[in-house]
């Protein structure tokens, strides 16, 4: 059965359906696939980026298939629909030293905020480290780093919906919606 999404009101703005939660489902099936496939020896930690990596570090690391940890850390790097430039590191990481540490992003725009991540990777003396990302937004992307794992590349358009918010509200939405 089909169900037809509507229109989404958020605050002031209205946006649209755009990715459905089947599809959604669909492609982190897929990546943890091909995670679990590539970490195979090793345990691996997943470190999820809070608030916005939720449901994907969940749903991935759900279907993972072997032992692994989970942790999350914390930073900020948006105000309202454009990316402020300047990040908050507000939940740091630590007994990461030595691990084989799998970053879970909710969406990677500018890079800014995987920058960071990667520079405090570096700081901690982590065996390997790699990026998973639900969404990519290539037009918007500034950095040179390689994104590892993607799930979804999408125009720069923004988006709320499965983790992803607008000044906190859409985030518990199972598909995602882009800006009318
Ligand atoms: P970056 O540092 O790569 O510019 O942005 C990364 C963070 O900004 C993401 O983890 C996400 O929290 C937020 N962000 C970027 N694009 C969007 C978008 O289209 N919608 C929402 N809701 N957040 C976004
Ligand atoms: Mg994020």
């Amino acid at each position: 059965m089909k169900t037809q999404l509507s229109m989404l009101q958020l605050h002031d703005l209205t946006f649209v359906p755009f990715i459905t939660s089947a599809e959604i489902e669909e492609r982190i099936a897929q990546l943890a696939q091909q995670i679990s496939a590539d970490y195979h020896e090793k345990t691996p930690v997943f470190l999820g980026v809070l608030n916005g990596a939720y449901q994907f570090t969940a749903a991935l690391t759900q279907q993972f298939n072997g032992d692994c940890e989970v942790e999350f850390t914390k930073l900020k790097s948006y105000e309202g629909t454009t990316s402020t430039g300047t990040i908050q590191n507000l939940i740091g990481v630590n007994n990461l030293k030595g691990k084989h540490v799998i970053v879970v992003e909710d969406i990677v725009d500018t890079g800014n905020t995987i920058s960071e991540i990667i520079k405090i990777l570096e700081t901690e003396e982590v065996a390997s480290y790699r990026i998973a990302t639900l969404c990519y937004k290539p037009e918007a992307y500034k950095k040179s780093h390689k994104i590892d794992y993607i799930g979804l590349e999408i125009p720069n358009k923004f988006i709320v919906g499965y983790g992803l918010d607008y000044d906190g509200l859409g985030r518990n939405l199972p598909e995602i919606y882009q800006l009318k």
